[in-house]
């Protein structure tokens, strides 16, 4: 039996006995066995932490943010190792995987920061001898849900700031990525994190997923994951009055205006519709094109996207490594053959790599693509880009707004007004000016308008929003009865 959970300080087996494996994308090999966790294992890892949290919560934030130190030490010393593992349970090349690391490191520095900030406020009151204010206080077991495109970034997004403002935490991390999962768990322990304050149940969405959005003693969901499963959590989270907060999917659109820099432009879409192989939230997976520049720039798009290397991202010169797995390629394909049957002129790419068990696919650009398409509404997370030709920036930006999502957006001009009007205009949590759609920086708010999202947004001092809860005080000193202002019947 895998004991791969951790539960209050302790690594064990699920208590069903049932086993997943987690593969490599780029050759098909069974990397390593876990356990397929039932609603038993989420119980008691919810238990666990119900239990560490009456003393967690009274552990002084500095102190809390000095473990973060700790740990953000820890990733940056196996970053190496990190970095080799996601390359092969993930797929996304060194440098990403690299990146990937280094945006936990950043992300559980910034939050151990917090560790003294977490500021509340102070404000004068209405009455003499009178003192208000407001404070952040924990609100007690957090479950996090998270995919597997992000798979130590997105953990630490949810852990740094859920664990510094004093929470306790279950981590059901995505099914497709549970080495790093346990990895990262394990160096947040050996950080000198107390027993039951972050606990591992590995296993499946339907399964430990929903059993602990259903658990009555968990507070607060934090998923990222996509549109359909986050419709299903906030569903399964009505029930006990959960608080939700969705970080899901995009259609993020780079506008290229018709005094674009072109080159610029073209490095922008490269690196963002291809980078990760397009498997990132805030991919580029439309690119909209004043007519005037839409020839010349299809034509450098198709040469740069030909030159791309694809490969096992482990290897030294490879741009682009697999798809997560078999499903993926096949979700990819389908949109390849729906975008052809829609009428959309397909110039590079639309095909499997055939290979020795690889989920590669070609990197792909649809060209006279209609806003209305389906591969231009519907999120395909794959390495399928679909240019929109346009005329003029109006017609851009309506293109733009034009989907249910609105996490990323990106435009490049070299006219100023041009730019102050899309980051007016834009329907998305997250605008670039000539930079491509990807990128976040963890000190600024990340996460999505419309159907990205359910208003709240991850990382930033915005995150603390989620993992604390005001409380307002008022201290009196006058030592005699005073009436507030709506007591007072007589003013
Ligand atoms: P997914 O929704 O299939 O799974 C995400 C997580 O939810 C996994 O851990 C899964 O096991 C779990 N899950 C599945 N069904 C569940 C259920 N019924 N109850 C509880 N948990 C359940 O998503 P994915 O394929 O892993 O990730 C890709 C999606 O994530 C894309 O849509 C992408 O845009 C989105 N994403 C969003 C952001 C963001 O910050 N907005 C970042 C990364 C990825």
């Amino acid at each position: 039996m895998a004991e791969r959970n951790l539960i209050g300080g302790t690594w064990a087996g699920g208590s069903g006995g049932e086993t997943f494996t987690s593969f490599v994308p780029a050759t098909g090999e069974t990397l390593d066995t876990f356990p397929r966790s039932t609603a038993a294992d989420v119980d008691r890892a919810v238990a666990a932490a119900k239990d560490a949290f009456g003393d967690w919560r009274l552990v002084p934030a500095p102190e809390r943010g000095a473990i973060l130190f700790r740990f953000a030490e820890l990733l940056r010393a196996h970053k190496p190792e990190l970095t080799d593992l996601m390359t092969r349970e993930m797929g996304k090349v060194k440098a990403e995987a690299g990146g990937d690391v280094q945006e936990a490191i950043d992300m559980s520095l910034f939050m151990a920061g917090e560790g003294r900030r977490l500021h509340g406020q102070t404000t004068p009151s209405e009455l003499r001898d009178k003192f208000n204010m407001s404070i952040r206080q924990p609100i007690g077991v957090v479950g996090a849900i998270t995919p597997w495109n992000f798979p130590i970034a997105i953990p630490s997004w949810k852990l740094a700031p859920a664990l510094v403002c004093g929470n306790t935490v279950v981590l059901k991390a995505a099914e497709d990525t549970p080495k790093l999962a346990e990895r990262f768990v394990e160096l947040l322990a050996e950080a000198g994190l107390p027993d039951g304050v972050v606990n591992l149940v590995q296993g499946f969405g339907e399964e430990a997923g929903d059993a602990l959005v259903r658990h009555p003693d968990v507070r607060v969901i934090s998923f990222t994951g996509s549109r359909e499963t986050g419709v299903a959590v906030a569903k399964a989270a009505a029930e006990t009055l959960t608080h939700v907060h969705l970080e899901l999917g995009g259609k993020n659109a780079i506008l290229v205006c018709d005094d674009a820099d072109l080159d610029l432009a073209v490095d922008g879409i490269v690196w963002s519709a291809f980078g990760t192989t397009g498997q990132r939230c805030t991919a580029a997976s439309r690119v909209i094109v004043d007519r005037a520049v839409y020839g010349e720039l299809q034509k450098r798009l198709v040469a740069r996207v030909e030159a791309l290397r694809l490969g096992p991202g482990w290897e030294d010169g490879v741009d682009v490594g697999p798809l997560i797995n078999a499903a993926a390629v096949e979700k990819v394909d389908g949109y390849t053959r729906i975008g052809i049957d829609e009428g959309a002129k397909l110039l590079t790419g639309g095909e499997r790599v055939s290979g020795e068990g690889g989920c590669f696919y070609r990197p792909t650009v649809f060209a006279d693509v209609e806003a209305s398409m389906r591969i231009a509404q519907e999120e395909i997370f794959g390495p399928t880009t679909a240019l929109i030709p346009v005329d003029g920036f109006d017609e851009a930006v309506a293109a733009a707004n034009g989907v249910r999502f609105g996490l990323s957006s990106s435009i490049f001009t070299r006219d100023v007004n041009r730019a102050f009007r899309a980051m007016r205009d834009l329907e998305a949590g997250i605008t670039y000016v000539n930079a491509g759609t990807t990128g976040a920086e963890v000190h600024l708010p990340f996460g999505g308008t419309k159907d990205t999202g359910n208003g709240h947004r991850e990382a930033g001092s915005a995150a603390l929003d989620v993992f604390t809860e005001w409380k307002s005080i008022y201290v009196d000193y006058s030592g005699r009865l005073q009436r507030a202002q709506i007591d007072n019947v007589d003013s």
